[in-house]
């Protein structure tokens, strides 16, 4: 037997609309996940959200080895506004990259942007890939919604298309800049490479009114931590 609260059931994106009656397939992932790894049949409930229609609880109505039909029911949580908070960031090793992705979608970011700088340790990344790890990392923590991910841009380009009315908080290491805070409404979080900003891209960044530099502590983190730090720190101050 399976537990009744629904906290306890699988919660699977899906991108298809949802609607109480109206049945959903999923692909062959999901059906896997669903039947191999969590050993779910006919019957068993599930949650599903899109990022439009809110939570809902929904049934297992058929499955077969490559595809199941679910049924929604009940509406669980209606969708609600979530953070307005940018993070763009300079692509790190694989490694470090996914999991900037995975643990910026769990502290609720809402877009993900590749920047190239001039000490980027990688211009490659795979957006498929990201979006699988985000989708994961939203179906785990309860998010009501998946961020965005950008193409790659170089840094010129991501302040000159930069919208001036959204503050960027960039971090950077080795200044006097005070400790990060967090502004009211829409932000982003600006974290360099590995090698740090070039002299020159400081330089040229700080041109910019709407960017506000940040630090965050005497230590110099690894590029991954200062992401994860940086949107802890805004998001708690914001409750979000
Ligand atoms: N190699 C550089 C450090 C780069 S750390 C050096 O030795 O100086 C990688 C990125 O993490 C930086 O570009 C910055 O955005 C962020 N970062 C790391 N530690 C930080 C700190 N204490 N304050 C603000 N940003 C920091």
């Amino acid at each position: 037997m399976h537990p009744s609260n629904p906290a306890h059931l699988p919660r699977l994106f899906v991108a298809d609309d949802l609607a109480i009656g109206v049945p959903v397939s999923l692909p062959a992932a999901q059906t896997h996940y669903l039947s191999r790894v969590m050993r779910r049949g006919v019957g068993d409930g599930l949650r599903l959200f899109n990022g439009r229609d809110g939570e809902m609880l929904a049934h297992l109505t058929e499955i077969s080895r490559n595809a199941a039909i679910c049924r929604p029911e009940t509406l669980l949580r209606a969708q609600e506004a979530e953070p307005d908070l940018w993070l763009a960031f300079a692509p790190l090793k694989r490694e470090a990259t996914e999991l900037v992705v995975e643990k910026a979608t769990e502290l609720g970011a809402s877009r993900l942007i590749p920047v190239l700088t001039a000490r980027c340790n990688t211009q490659r990344i795979n957006p498929e890939r990201w979006r699988a790890i985000a989708m994961e990392a939203a179906e785990q923590s309860e998010r009501m919604s998946l961020p965005s991910i950008a193409e790659p841009v170089k840094l010129p380009a991501l302040l000159a298309a930069w919208p001036a009315d959204r503050p960027l908080i960039a971090a950077i290491e080795r200044t006097s800049a005070s400790p990060i805070t967090a502004p009211v409404g829409p932000a982003g979080l600006l974290i360099g490479p590995e090698g740090g900003f070039a002299p020159d891209e400081l330089e040229f960044m700080r041109r910019h009114p709407f960017l506000v530099s940040a630090s965050l502590g005497p230590r110099i983190l690894r590029a991954e931590t200062a992401a994860i730090v940086g949107l802890a720190l805004l998001q708690a101050r914001n409750g979000g």
